[in-house]
């Protein structure tokens, strides 16, 4: 999570002012929003998985760490190896390590948003390693150097047009080709990134503390080829992603899957546990996993905020967010965009983005009703919001208050007040001057109602 240059409040007000951003980020989001009601409606017992997977996931949190060592000790009686990483360096240090004992000087990546988190790939070419991001979409972000705007769907902000051009600078390719001319571009090129990758690297969906299993969910195979093609997979992932029992992914995939992208099964869920053993044809021949930390044990430690560690990273939130759908991923300043991303970035990084990523939200709940996990994601923003008033940086939302307290306690001149408001009204909506310009810049200034407040109020 490196700090962001440009807050979420200039970001998102030049993100607003992009009518092709807004329409691209709408089309996906509304179509992903949509399947996800189809398909969730498929399962009469879908809010019975919901209910389950809370359960487990509030058991295992209050229990994380007799998972985790439960897991560590499953990886290693399966010939694995795993390694703790306190924070975003000594993870990306961690990896680093790991690859050069495997005398890498190219790694393949798939699948790994906390990778993103440590910033890994700036670590690894800093030791000479070049990483090669696999999924396609993330493929398209090194390639341009940008970054990820969406959970599951990293290119969300960009056009064919643009992915098109791009490929016709790196990979030759004709500048009005069609999509599938792109996707097979970038097959070929990216088989030669699967076979010449000494590690391959990836993140993990769950964690499976019973078996030592790591399980990656994807639709484009190429996970599975980075973790079976190189010599070492090093599977890089948070700790609150273990899940108690195998089991529990009948509890958790439909959810994933279904939330995630309207799929009833992604195309492949790979179950991986240790390296290749005697007698198997593919797999690595070692195997690591590096559990990160980097703020989840505070987290954890935080009654209030606890809950966001339950996020098994869907986007489901997001795509029903009527303020990710005008501020875009860019402007949250970190991996985690959208409304669970105003969370976990503050959270995480024990403040960052605090000063307004709390107040990317209208409170309108729809976040909290479509995930899968039922997080309460309006009451940790106003539970952040109360802490971001603390510390100064919600001061005039607090003398504006105390204005208007000091005016509602004062009968005559509140009326004369309000007359005053409903004779500016048309001047202001018109003339929008001063605090109310940004504001008016991208919205509508609500019509004051014709029976004031107080005239409402039985007396
Ligand atoms: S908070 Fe819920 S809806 Fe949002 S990404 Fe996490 S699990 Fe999905």
């Amino acid at each position: 999570m490196s700090p962001h240059a440009v807050g979420f409040r200039e970001a998102s007000a030049r993100a607003v002012l992009d009518p092709a951003l807004r329409e691209a980020i709408r089309r996906v989001t509304d179509n992903l929003a949509v399947r996800r009601v189809q398909v969730t409606a498929e399962l009469p017992h879908f809010d019975v998985l919901r209910d389950r997977a809370k359960r487990i996931k509030e058991h295992t949190l209050a229990n994380l760490d007799r998972y985790l060592e439960q897991l560590e000790a499953a990886v290693q009686a399966r010939g694995g190896h795993v390694h703790w990483a306190r924070d975003a360096e000594e993870a990306a240090a961690c990896v680093v390590r790991i690859c050069r004992e495997a005398g890498a000087r190219r790694v393949a990546k798939s699948k790994s948003m906390v990778t993103e988190e440590v910033e890994l790939n700036r670590a690894l070419r800093e030791a000479g390693i070049e990483p090669v991001e696999t999924d396609l979409g993330e493929f398209v972000v090194q390639i341009s150097g940008d970054r990820p705007s969406h959970l599951i769907a990293p290119i969300i902000h960009k056009r064919r047009e643009d992915v098109a051009e791009l490929f016709r600078r790196h990979l030759g390719t004709p500048a009005d080709a069609p999509v599938p001319v792109l996707t097979a571009a970038a097959r070929a090129h990216l088989r030669q990134a699967f076979l010449q990758a000494e590690v391959g690297i990836t993140g993990a969906n769950f964690l499976v503390a019973e078996t030592g299993t790591v399980v990656v969910v994807e639709n484009e195979g190429n996970a599975r080829m980075v973790t079976s093609l190189p010599r070492v997979h090093v599977a890089v992932a948070g700790i609150e992603k273990v899940v108690p029992r195998l089991a529990d992914l009948a509890v958790f995939l439909p959810l994933l899957v279904r939330s995630a992208t309207g799929q009833r099964l992604s195309a492949y869920v790979s179950l991986l546990t240790g390296p290749r053993r005697p007698g198997e044809r593919d797999g690595p021949d070692g195997f690591h996993l590096v559990l990160v930390d980097n703020g989840r044990s505070r987290m954890l430690a935080d009654p209030e905020l606890r809950e966001a560690l339950q996020c098994i990273r869907c986007s489901a939130c997001l795509n029903v967010c009527p303020v990710y759908e005008r501020a875009g991923g860019h402007a949250y300043g970190s991996v985690y965009s959208g409304p669970i991303g105003a969370v976990l970035t503050p959270a995480l990084t024990g403040g960052r983005g605090l000063v307004d990523l709390p107040f990317a939200s209208s409170l309108c709940g729809a976040c909290r009703d479509v995930c899968p996990l039922r997080i309460d994601i309006p009451r940790m923003l106003v539970v952040l919001r109360a802490r971001a008033g603390r510390t100064a940086a919600a001061r005039w939302e607090r003398r504006v208050a105390r204005v208007a307290a000091w005016l509602l306690c004062r009968p005559r001149l509140y009326r004369w007040a309000s007359l005053a408001a409903r004779a500016l009204e048309p001047v202001v909506r018109n003339v929008p001057v001063g605090p109310l310009r940004r504001w008016t810049r991208a919205r509508e200034l609500p019509r004051l109602s014709p029976t004031p407040f107080h005239r409402t109020v039985p007396r």
